[in-house]
């Protein structure tokens, strides 16, 4: 396993979410032949007014509208919390190669509880996921923000 360097450009992206006021989760596309970040981005669901403007959603938007394709075979993602079922989908449908993530989401997480919607028999393209990557981390950065916003 690569100690990704990736990861702390998501942190990075997810620490800005949090001082615009979002929940802060981070994600961060690589084209790993190449070596490089197609895209970063964190959450803007408030900002945007979208329910669906995730990190992860947001950073394959990005990456594919970079590169004129609707799909980004061979590329990975790193994001620092479990996909939800939604962003679940959208990395199966962009044919990605592997997920990084850093903490686990027993209650929205979609990869690992709730749907596994990798496993499931309607899921055409399933990434390799590597989870608890930087969990603590992650896990801290996501229990600040909660705990200043009560
Ligand atoms: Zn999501």
């Amino acid at each position: 396993m690569p100690p990704p360097p990736y990861m702390d450009l998501a942190f990075a992206a997810a620490e800005a979410a949090a001082a615009r006021g979002e929940v802060p989760v981070g994600a961060v596309l690589v084209d790993p032949v190449a070596g490089r970040v197609l895209a970063a981005a964190g959450n803007r669901t408030e900002e945007l007014c979208d329910p669906s403007a995730h990190a992860e959603l947001l950073a394959i938007r990005e990456a594919c509208a970079a590169r004129g394709q609707p799909r980004l075979p061979g590329c990975d993602l790193y994001v620092t919390l479990e996909p939800c079922a939604l962003c679940a989908a959208a990395i199966s449908f962009a044919r990605l190669r592997r997920v990084y993530y850093g903490a686990y989401d027993p209650k929205g997480g979609a990869v690992d509880h709730g749907p596994r919607f990798f496993t499931q028999p309607t899921c055409h393209h399933a990434p390799e996921v590597y989870s608890g990557i930087g969990e603590t981390r992650a896990g801290a950065l996501l229990r600040d923000f909660f705990r200043d916003r009560r």
